[in-house]
């Protein structure tokens, strides 16, 4: 079987023609397989999921418990018959719950791996490499500038900063859904047991973190309302990025602005955000991690979905690895 019959990219996503499933579909579909979920992989409308439990978890938490017709979960590992395509689902390393799936017929293997980072993250499974005929890989951050430094080091400028100036408050702008809960963690993890206070917006999914045994230590409300501006003196502040721009983050003491995201590495972008300490943290793979990972699929040949196809793309080329860009549309991941 070539591999285009087996999965090629349609206006609603991948689609398996063999098995009639899409996988992440940005439209509504009758079968979705689902990686992970960040909104623009994980959308609310479809006929039937497949996905993990906690993938399940995270759409109910985000779109109501109507989000699909019917839900049936993925364990990692299992192998699935859909149609005569076999179909497993293997842990990704980028959120709680997110997987890569690997679908087989025909004697040809596609691993089709959503967004994954190789990093270390106590908040979710490490990413698997599975050996395959074609890795469709993600470009996010697929430029030799990207390479993301230990996640511990840039947590321990935050820790300094904070003990520099105690008067301060520390605002640290991270999406919802995975790299709050990676850098509360993170934070525990480097010894600071105050309370860590959030955003409303990341009260749900933090719990979700919490009740399954990802332990995030005590979270407290962020509301003005309900105390002095004084009480969040020294204080560190979680909240969605989008919140930054609100009367809301003008309320805390003298703030020091932080946002935790692989764009920070670029300079520019983190003094247009009025980002005082850029903190490099992503949850998708680095340039480093994208060449090793694609080395140790053992691919023949490569498809590169979102981001900057054209440097992976090239570099494969040099490798003598075949390779070519997806031009799969409406992914602009939510948590970089
Ligand atoms: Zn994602």
């Amino acid at each position: 079987m070539r591999a285009s019959d087996l999965l090629k990219p349609r206006p609603e996503g991948l689609y398996c023609p063999p098995g009639d499933f899409f996988i992440d579909p940005v439209r509504p579909v009758g079968r979705a397989l689902i990686t992970h979920g960040h909104s623009d992989h994980a959308r609310s409308g479809h006929r039937s999921v497949l996905a993990t439990q906690e993938t399940l978890d995270i759409m109910g938490l985000r779109y109501g418990e109507d989000f699909a017709g019917t839900t049936q979960a993925a364990a990692l590992g299992e192998t699935l018959d859909i149609n005569g395509v076999a179909v497993t689902f293997h842990p990704a390393g980028h959120v709680l719950g997110s997987a890569q799936i690997c679908v087989e017929h025909g004697g040809m293997r596609i691993v089709a791996s959503g967004d994954y980072k190789r990093q270390n993250d106590a908040t979710c499974l490490p990413f698997e490499p599975i050996r395959c005929d074609v890795f469709i890989t993600e470009a996010t951050f697929g430029l030799p500038v990207f390479r993301h430094p230990p996640d511990h080091e840039e947590i321990a400028r935050v820790l300094r900063s904070a003990a520099q100036f105690p008067e301060r408050s520390h605002l640290i702008g991270a999406y919802a859904l995975g790299k709050a809960q990676r850098v509360m963690r993170l934070l525990r993890d480097a010894g600071y047991d105050s309370p860590i206070y959030i955003h409303g917006a990341l009260a749900k999914l933090s719990e979700y973190y919490q009740s399954q045994g990802i332990d995030l230590g005590q979270l407290e409300p962020a509301t003005v309302e309900s105390r002095g501006k004084a009480d969040f003196a020294g204080a560190i502040v979680v909240g969605p990025p989008s919140a930054f721009a609100d009367r809301w983050a003008r309320r805390f003491p003298d703030p020091i602005s932080c946002f935790a995201s692989g764009w920070m590495r670029i300079r520019q972008r983190a003094k247009q955000g009025g980002v005082e300490l850029p903190l490099i943290i992503s949850d998708h793979a680095d340039w480093d991690e994208l060449i090793i990972t694609i080395k140790e699929t053992g691919a023949e040949e490569i498809w590169v979905t979102h981001g900057r196809e054209e440097a992976l793309v090239r570099w494969c080329e040099l490798e003598g690895i075949a390779a070519r860009p997806l031009h799969l549309v409406g992914y602009e991941d939510e948590g970089d």
